[in-house]
């Protein structure tokens, strides 16, 4: 079962302490949701999980498995199994969604393991089939002129083919419909088991009527300052923010 150990966590950009001391712990089987006002440093956490060159680590550790993950470089920690799906995908041109896909999860497997054509273009339709994603989109470059739902399902797409073992979700659900949102739910609930943790990172509570999280967590100020269970989001989404700062006495 995956294991990944945040502590006292520190990242800076450009000099500025953006995360400032953050714990997290997420095993396998478990849902996370990390929510929090605008510019609290939830994406800056992501990207440095994911290894991110611009995002400097001034202290504190992450592991996983038992393996230094501020140690690896950015291939690495997708090898080992962790996934991040992207506030902002990039769109990268001459690369199909299906080549990129296929490179991904071969890169994952011993040489001479590598998933057969047949069995990929098989698992491919079925999980498009589930995202509702068109088939065409699998021969389109990453990302080109795909509009921000689009977007937003083929990460989830990316995520479900991959299988990693703990996958961080940046604001998945920002500028999707309804419906869209039902869909990306979807994929990330098909995922559920106790070989795949999920962190979401979300700004509103509407994405966890849909995934029900085992925990949530209120991210302010760069720190994890209050955690509980999914009772939490929906008292946010009542009521925002402005209690919680009462609570922990911080001035409003
Ligand atoms: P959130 O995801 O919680 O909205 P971010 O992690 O995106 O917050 O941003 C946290 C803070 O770090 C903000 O003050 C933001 O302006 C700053 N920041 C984030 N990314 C960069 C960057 N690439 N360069 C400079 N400042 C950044
Ligand atoms: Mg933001
Ligand atoms: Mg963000």
């Amino acid at each position: 079962v995956p294991h990944m150990k945040i502590d006292d966590l520190r990242v800076s950009i450009e000099g500025k302490e953006i995360v400032k001391g953050l714990n997290l712990e997420i095993k396998g089987g478990e849902i996370h949701a990390i929510m929090g006002p605008n510019g609290t440093g939830k994406s800056t956490l992501a990207s440095a999980l994911m290894g991110h060159p611009l995002y400097e680590v001034t202290g504190g550790s992450v592991d996983l498995n038992g393996e230094d993950v501020l140690e690896m470089e950015v291939d690495e920690r997708a090898q080992a199994g962790m996934f991040l799906a992207m506030q902002y995908p990039a769109e990268i041109s001459g690369v199909t969604n299906a080549d990129f896909l296929r490179s991904a999860i071969n890169s994952r497997r011993e040489e001479g393991q590598e998933i057969s054509l047949m069995k990929f273009i098989r698992e491919l339709d079925a999980k498009m089939d589930v995202l509702e994603i068109p088939s065409a989109m699998a021969h389109r470059y990453l990302n080109e002129g795909f509009s921000g739902g689009e977007k937003k399902r083929n990460e989830i797409l990316q995520m479900m083919m991959i299988k990693p073992n703990i996958a961080i979700l940046d604001e998945i659900d920002s500028g999707l419909d309804i419906d869209a949102l039902k869909v990306v739910a979807k994929g990330v609930n098909e995922m559920r088991n106790e070989e795949f943790g999920c962190l979401i990172i979300t700004h509103y509570q509407r994405l966890l009527n849909y995934i029900e999280p085992d925990f949530v967590h209120i991210m302010m100020d760069g720190k994890i300052v209050m955690s509980g269970g999914k009772e939490l989001a929906q008292r946010l989404e009542a009521e925002g923010y402005d209690w919680v700062k009462q609570d922990l006495g911080m001035t409003v």
